[in-house]
């Protein structure tokens, strides 16, 4: 008996990106599809996300032509995919402060938004530097953090000081400080209600960009069952490892049960349905009730 429905509905696409972006030392393996996602939970009245997106205008379109981007759609039209619109969505819970994950905050009038402290503060601290070490704050636009304050002014920003569980029934919030970004988190959906859950999900994030994170690749060092980092990280690898432990207990040793908006591949393990564009919705669950959006 589930609670709650999950979709991945991709917005854009990298069509081209390096291989050792998403997988640390992966030297001169090429490019991958890398698509750009959001998650919708719905379910016990609520609709939910993890993360927006970005808005392809302003800074976020000078990440974005940075980085490659292709085939941005708006969320209006992307969430209308499985029937919903911004408006429906009442919480948002933003894994990091990246453009791609929080952009698009503005879009979306009726969501609390919860994001985990450090993040939020870490991110202000790192633009406060020079540019010399701006390394600590690629991928982050500044008017995304301001967002945050206009949202705390109105009463629509819960800022988190390490794990939550039960933010809301079935749904923990679990933290990874210094790892992707300074103040990461990834959210675990408990499908049962159960505390020692036997149907969990986790929205990892950027924690895991794709399998070979968990499964390892035994080109690297001719090791398969070894975690490997991603590969864009202002923590240290270490701290992302022991991350990627966590949230494989958090998924009951399931590799089929983290989620990762990055990865091309949620398609063959899921059911899913294309679009002219290419862009890909996969179904990752049913609440008890819900119809299939495919
Ligand atoms: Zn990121």
């Amino acid at each position: 008996m589930s609670l709650y429905s999950i979709w991945v509905l991709e917005y854009a696409v990298v069509p081209n990106y390096n291989v050792s972006g998403v997988l640390y030392g992966a030297h001169n393996q090429g490019n991958l599809r890398l698509p750009y996602a959001y998650v919708v939970i719905k379910g016990q009245g609520r609709v939910m996300m993890v993360d927006v997106g970005y808005n392809h205008r302003d800074y976020g379109k000078v990440l974005a032509d940075r980085f490659g981007v292709e085939s941005w759609h708006s969320p209006k039209d992307v969430l209308g995919q499985i029937g919903l619109s911004p408006e429906d969505v009442d919480t948002i819970f933003v894994t990091h402060a990246h453009f791609d994950h929080m952009g698009n905050l503005d879009d979306f009038p009726n969501a609390h938004v919860y994001v985990q402290e450090r993040e939020i503060a870490r991110a202000i601290w790192a633009m406060s530097q020079p540019p010399r070490l701006s390394f600590v704050s690629i991928a982050t636009d500044p008017a995304d953090v301001l967002k945050c304050v206009f949202l705390a002014r109105s009463g629509r920003l819960t800022l988190i000081d390490g794990d939550c569980e039960d933010v809301l029934p079935g749904i923990d919030l679990r933290a990874a400080p210094d790892t992707h970004t300074f103040g990461s988190q990834y959210v675990v959906v408990r499908n049962d209600g159960r505390r020692s859950s036997a149907d969990s999900w986790v929205l990892a994030g950027d924690l895991i960009y794709v399998y070979e994170n968990i499964e390892g690749d035994g080109s690297v060092i001719g090791v398969e069952q070894m975690y490997v980092p991603v590969g864009v990280a202002v923590g240290s690898q270490t701290n992302l490892v022991f991350a990627t432990e966590a949230i494989m207990r958090a998924a009951g040793g399931e590799v089929r049960r983290v989620i990762p908006v990055h990865e091309r591949r949620l398609v063959d393990k899921f059911p899913s349905r294309a679009r002219e564009s290419g862009l890909r919705v996969s179904e990752i669950c049913l609440a008890v009730g819900e119809s299939s959006r495919l």
